[in-house]
């Protein structure tokens, strides 16, 4: 049935390799350089400009930036933009647009190859040490996106836009054909999220790669990771004007922006409700548009762990802590929803209840800390919000966590609910926060249970399966196929990685064009077929007609 797939074999060279994961364990040399980057970008909060053709500008408009992890810790400001900064970068954009799209893709290769290159050798430790301090990850959480993704986006995305390029129709001795992969016609309007820094990195990076220029307005939230990923491009050499920063006023930035002729596309990855948002202002704006506009968003989910009866508990365990409360639940594809079997039932959770009650929760500079903050106080409150209502639900029962403290810090405790409820308000709502919630299902009837879980969420985005039995392997990922763009069968749902898990999910999760695949880098290229005839017909006359 998977008539696109081809298991194990590799058709194409193989892609960069993915940069390693330092572990930070105790003695190591990466602790002891980060502790000293996290010192040093306290010691000297940053007043962060915005970056317009090349320049500096600063507009007045000055806003702090606080740790999530500690109210009282100013990490620096940021000037912020609005529509007239959002028109100067897009005019800037525009200047800068002609001669980066006459750039040979191997010179524009190189920008970002080196971009990776610098991190690799230094430019880590402000990247992790911005994403510990502004978006409170600890050091693994940080080092696994700031650090590795970042660096893995710069690098395997130039790898695929070379296969892509290498596409390439039919030549013969009469006439010569080619595809020219042009970059689309404007600029690209990139709207970064908070919660992963390369994903901040990638929203603006691969429209650039592509030949594309950028207005790239990162989350207020993010403003410090992202400064630093803005100073590494320069660093590495991108010209001035290809990607421009404007962090600033959300609606005032995107209504000056969606109104202009020259928009060309938006890459946007944040929640399922601004993306729709972004979409309705373009098609109330459609006919004002050069071209019709590129619309590509990874938005939000609802991701399932589903435990079948005869899976490696333990191993299913293990994966839910990790898959649900890493970077307290603020992945798009963290384990938010969870199916367990009435016949292992109260094994499983109160297995599960247990390791919850291990974890620790407090500041990503404590190394013990597993959970951390959530990122400001409308996530606290939002998050609490769903906890509060589910105490007095009467379908669910809160088996562990449940508690919040914000005196110093935005703490939410890895929370467990049960509830009687499939559709029960926790079990079908994007929270993105540390809070699962689990319903019991008949194994009786697992045809039921995999409906169940295909048709309770509006989104698709990741979803895991835990399971021994080869043939019900294949029943479930058949079964579950449309519920998640990324399956996992015995792992966590979270954690891809570039060039090894495509990401992106459909339904509400999003257009699905897979960040980190060449299907993310075809949506940043209009092609121009050519066709030369080497020696042309003289005679309009055809032959029949004799
Ligand atoms: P968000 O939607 O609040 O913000 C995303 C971006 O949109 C930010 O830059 C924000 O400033 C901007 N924004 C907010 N309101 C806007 C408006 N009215 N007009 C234009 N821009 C606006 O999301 P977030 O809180 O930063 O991130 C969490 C969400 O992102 C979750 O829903 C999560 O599932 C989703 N997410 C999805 C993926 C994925 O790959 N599918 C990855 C990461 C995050």
């Amino acid at each position: 049935m998977y008539d696109s797939l081809v298991f194990g074999m590799e058709a194409v060279p193989s892609l960069p390799a993915n940069e390693p994961v330092k572990s930070y364990a105790p003695g190591s040399p990466e602790r002891a350089a980060l502790e000293t980057e996290i010192a040093a970008l306290r010691a000297s909060p940053p007043e962060i400009p915005l970056v317009i053709g090349g320049r500096r500008v600063e507009t007045g408009r000055i806003r702090e930036i606080r740790a999530p992890f500690d109210h009282s810790l100013v990490l620096g400001h940021y000037h912020e933009a609005g529509a007239r900064e959002a028109a100067m970068a897009a005019d800037a954009a525009m200047e800068a647009a002609r001669a980066w799209a006459e750039t040979p893709f191997p010179v524009r290769a190189e920008v970002f190859r080196k971009a990776a290159a610098l991190i690799s050798a230094g430019y880590w430790k402000p990247l992790a040490a911005a994403t510990v301090l502004g978006q409170s990850k600890n050091a693994y959480q940080a080092e696994i996106d700031a650090v590795c993704e970042t660096a893995d986006f710069f690098r395997v995305n130039p790898a695929l836009a070379e296969r892509l390029y290498a596409e390439q129709p039919r030549s013969d001795s009469e006439e010569r054909n080619l595809v020219d992969y042009r970059p689309l016609e404007g600029f690209v309007y990139a709207v970064s999220p908070f919660n992963f820094t390369a994903i901040a990195a990638n929203l603006a990076a691969s429209p650039a790669l592509m030949g594309n220029v950028v207005v790239w307005k990162p989350a207020s939230t993010a403003v410090l990771s992202a400064w630093h990923l803005m100073r590494l491009y320069e660093e590495a050499g991108l010209p001035a004007g290809v990607i421009n920063f404007v962090p600033g006023a959300s609606r005032e930035i995107t209504s000056a922006l969606l109104a202009r002729p020259d928009l060309a596309g938006i890459h946007f990855t944040g929640s399922t409700a601004v993306f729709n948002s972004l979409w309705k202002g373009v098609a109330e704006n459609l006919s004002t548009y050069r071209a019709y506009p590129r619309l590509v968003g990874e938005t939000g989910g609802k991701d399932f762990v589903f435990v079948h009866p005869d899976c490696d508990l333990e191993a299913a365990v293990a994966a839910t802590v990790r898959g649900a409360f890493e970077y307290q639940g603020q992945k798009c594809s963290a384990a938010s929803r969870l199916y367990v079997p009435r016949s292992r039932s109260e094994e499983f959770l109160s297995a599960l209840a247990a390791e919850i009650g291990k974890v620790k929760v407090g500041s990503p500079l404590e190394y013990g800390n597993f959970v951390n903050a959530v990122i400001d106080r409308a996530a606290f409150e939002t998050i609490t919000g769903y906890i509060g209502r589910a105490r007095k639900n009467p379908s669910c029962t809160i088996l562990a966590g449940g508690g919040a403290d914000a005196s110093k810090g935005w703490f939410i405790e890895p929370t467990l609910i049960l509830t009687t409820d499939p559709h029960a308000e926790p079990m079908v709502e994007e929270i993105f926060g540390p809070v699962l919630t689990a319903y019991v299902y008949d194994d009786s009837d697992l045809d039921a249970a995999y409906a169940l879980v295909d048709s309770s969420s509006p989104y698709a985005l990741t979803g895991a399966i835990f399971a021994r039995e080869r043939h019900e392997i294949e029943r479930a990922t058949r079964a579950l196929r449309n519920a998640a763009g990324n399956f996992y069968v015995n792992d966590k749902p979270t954690g891809a990685v570039v060039g090894r898990q495509p990401f992106g999910g459909a339904r509400g999760s999003g257009t699905n064009d897979k960040a980190g695949s060449m299907l993310n880098l075809l949506r940043w290229t209009s092609p121009r077929a050519v066709k030369e005839r080497y020696a042309p017909v003289r005679d309009w006359r055809y032959p029949f007609m004799g």
